[in-house]
């Protein structure tokens, strides 16, 4: 049967022609439907687009009475076009009413059409409308008239996605790519951020949908596909060349699959053929699969969508000639980045002056590249799934790091009370302003040492804008992430003694290179591990690699001679291996002075508690050592065995919890046994509530991030010291339960200052 005059190409040439008429939008919608229904032999082309109230309006139709245009709306699931978009599926029906969704509109005069084919305008997986053919005649339509249809839904897409419709949508609706959409996700830095959405790994710009050579597109593809495959092939053999470790092999490996999988290079050279371009066909192979995988819950399968959406991305950029890291560089005004998730040095890569906040689809709030946000004062807000199929890049964005809600084009209502939020805010850091010069003294008397965390030169302007005791955690290995070389000797010395200069007198202490887990250095070769976070890194890369150790130390040395130089080691697990970082440290200070080099007056020693085994060697350690410092991040991922990266498990445990503070409360009473100085530089020590609970079983100095310096101290200064650890002492010997509320409402009977 010959079902199309001309067939799908010659409806494409014709489509392009439309496309390119310097018409109004209604204009070329009324003739896209004009031509689909001659093209097809249809009696009836109708298109529905989704609005922002969630319905779906007649914005054209060729067949249906005119007067309903505009008129008519139906909900998602209701009637057939409901359907398709709820279900993000065409129908072929040669006999629509029969059909138990068929509603029957008598506006439209629809009542004599039995044959129905309907596909949805999908993009990214969304569904922004609906395509309509119709015929009296009772008739099935072919494969061949589906897939075109589907191609001009394509088309569709694009010109809504580009806001060409916005305006033709009944008054106070708008449309639904358009509309605001306001999420709950988890704050990962504190902050609100106003400003607009760009996204780290941006969508390739098709600016091309309808192909001039359909032969010279396959060949396009193919050797798109072929570059790809062999990329990826590449990737694979290289591990080290792949930002990450451990887990991305078996993302790579799926991506092999993925690439080699030959349904999907069938489905995008079928699309190919209904006359798209390369580029437009991989996006609505895309589309379709995003919509299909989208509606699964198994979270296994949505995973997997992730894979497929960077493999198709690939694709994209093979077929556009597109080269290079996508992050990095000049960011627009007041910018907010958007990410699936990235590493600590691809943030680092960006102009920090105009990024407002950070987005991040997954993310866990002590991994990395969250804990150099909250470093930068970058407020931060993550764990939004389908984050990034809601927004496009230029869209208006705030993210309430205090809340961990995330506003996609916020309604101006929303933004008005953001516009207060952030004044009230501002009101708030004034008064921190006023407490930075005055002492961490509690009401019963006691003083705190409250230092900060620091890694890059722009945290050090901080140290006396927040009026903080020193710095309690230099972590070093940042300098060397920002590098694309092994950062030289000198250049670290200089960089170290800038950081003293800056300290101005106040204690600084270094923690000597923790590379490994999530912190790659791109230009060192490092295996792929399973487990990355328990495997080669921190102080067992040092002691392996003496000589990296070695550089390091030499540099610190040098930079603090006549001064007070603090190193500590991170990740250590047996007290011989600080003996062996110790004697580096003393060879390196014997060398310099025999070479006539003037040493640190004074040069403490430290060793980190993150691995739970160093609890158990605590005397021994403190022999040796002249202060400790709990790193609770890592201690906390190796007690409960739950990876701090890991986006699935972060909110599963309370770090505030029982186990944690019986075993942080051992440490505390080791080191007064052995009166070691002790500190605490993790992530526990930000906030009030959790600050509290770290006074009360007896720190007495605490590392944290800058911005909250201030917070803590107003807490402080409201906290009876000696009431929270009586209150802990007996909430302690119970039985878990939920240790935080108890906190929470321990701080709310007794005044104490927590801010939320
Ligand atoms: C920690 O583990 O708590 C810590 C302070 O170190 P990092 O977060 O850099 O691993
Ligand atoms: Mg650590």
């Amino acid at each position: 049967m010959r079902s199309s005059i001309g067939g799908p190409r010659v409806m494409l040439r014709r489509l392009r022609e439309v496309m390119a008429e310097p018409v109004s939008a209604q204009e070329r919608l009324d003739r896209i439907v004009v031509l689909v229904a001659a093209n097809m032999v249809a009696e009836v082309c109708s298109v529905y687009v989704m609005r922002g109230d969630g319905t779906l309006e007649l914005f054209a139709t060729e067949g249906l009475k005119r007067e309903a245009v505009h008129r008519i709306a139906m909900k998602v699931g209701q009637g057939l076009v409901g359907v398709i978009a709820r279900e993000a599926q065409p129908l072929n029906l040669p006999d629509a009413q029969n059909h138990p969704a068929f509603a029957y509109f008598p506006e439209t005069g629809e009542e004599i059409y039995h044959s129905f084919l309907g596909v949805p305008v999908l993009r990214g997986g969304q569904t922004l409308g609906v395509l309509v053919v119709q015929n009296m005649a009772r008739r099935t339509y072919s494969e061949e008239e589906v897939e075109a249809l589907q191609t001009i839904a394509i088309v569709l897409a694009e010109m809504i996605a580009a806001g060409e419709l916005q305006t033709l949508a009944k008054p106070g609706t708008g449309l639904a790519l358009q509309r605001p959409h306001h999420l709950h996700g988890r704050s990962f830095a504190e902050g609100i951020g106003l400003g607009h959405a760009v996204l780290h790994e941006p969508r390739v710009e098709i600016k091309q949908l309808i192909a001039e050579d359909a032969n010279e597109e396959l060949a396009r593809l193919d050797a798109a596909l072929e570059s790809l495959r062999s990329s990826v092939d590449d990737m694979l053999q290289h591990p080290s060349l792949n930002e990450g470790a451990g887990e991305h092999v078996e993302i790579l490996e799926s991506y092999r699959m993925f690439a080699r999988d030959r349904g999907w290079a069938r489905r995008i050279h079928e699309a190919v053929k209904t006359g798209l371009t390369a580029e437009a066909a991989v996006e609505r192979v895309q589309n379709d699969t995003r919509a299909q995988l989208l509606r699964q819950t198994d979270p296994y399968i949505r995973e997997r969508l992730h894979d497929l959406d960077d493999l198709a991305n690939r694709l994209l950029r093979e077929l556009v000639g597109w080269s290079g890291h996508p992050s990095g560089g000049e960011l627009p005004k007041d910018a907010i980045l958007v990410a699936r998730n990235m590493g600590p040095a691809e943030l680092l890569d960006y102009n920090r002056d105009s990024l407002r906040a950070l987005v991040l689809e997954e993310g866990s709030p002590t991994s990395h590249v969250t804990i150099v946000a909250r470093a930068l004062g970058i407020p931060c807000v993550g764990q939004l799934d389908g984050v990034l199929d809601l927004l496009k890049s230029g869209d208006p964005v705030i993210v309430d790091g205090v809340s961990g809600e995330v506003h996609i084009r916020p309604t101006a209502e929303v933004e008005g009370a953001y516009v207060d939020k952030v004044q009230l805010r501002a009101r708030r850091q004034e008064r921190y302003q006023r407490l930075r010069d005055t002492p961490a003294v509690t009401r019963d008397g006691v003083t705190m040492t409250l230092m900060m965390n620091a890694g890059l030169m722009v945290d050090l302007p901080h140290l006396p804008e927040a009026g903080a005791a020193g710095i309690g955690l230099f972590r070093t290995e940042l300098q060397f992430m920002l590098s694309s070389t092994f950062p030289r000797i000198g250049e670290q010395e200089a960089f170290y003694r800038s950081v003293l200069d800056a300290a101005d007198g106040k204690p600084v202490v270094f923690r000597s290179l923790d590379i490994g887990g999530d912190k790659i250095l791109p230009y060192m070769r490092q295996a792929e591990e399973l487990n990355p976070a328990m495997g080669w890194r921190a102080i067992r890369i040092a002691l392996d690699r003496p000589a990296l150790l070695k550089s390091q130390v030499r540099a610190l040395l040098l930079a603090a001679a006549g001064r007070e130089l603090s190193i500590m080691f991170p990740m250590v697990s047996e007290v011989r291996e600080f003996d062996s970082a110790r004697a580096i440290v003393e060879q390196e200070a014997a060398r310099l002075e025999r070479h006539g080099h003037a040493l640190p007056a004074r040069t403490r020693l430290g060793a980190m508690i993150e691995v739970p085994a160093l609890i158990w060697q605590l005397n021994e350690l403190a022999a040796k050592a002249d202060f400790l410092s709990i790193g609770s991040n890592d201690l906390f991922q190796f007690l409960y065995a739950v990876d701090r990266d890991n986006t699935r498990l972060s909110s599963r445990f309370d770090p505030l919890c029982v186990p944690m503070l019986r075993t942080l409360k051992e440490i505390v009473d080791a080191a007064q046994r052995n009166s070691i100085p002790l500190t605490l530089c993790g992530e526990l020590a930000s906030k009030p509530l959790t600050a509290m609970a770290l006074a009360g079983i007896g720190l007495r100095t605490i590392s944290m991030t800058a911005a909250a310096v201030g917070p803590v101290k107003a807490m402080l200064r409201s906290l009876d010291v000696g009431a929270v650890a009586a209150f802990l002492d007996t909430r302690l010997a119970q039985p878990n339960g939920d240790l935080r509320a108890d906190l929470a409402r321990f701080a709310a009977e007794n005044g104490v200052e927590i801010e939320d």
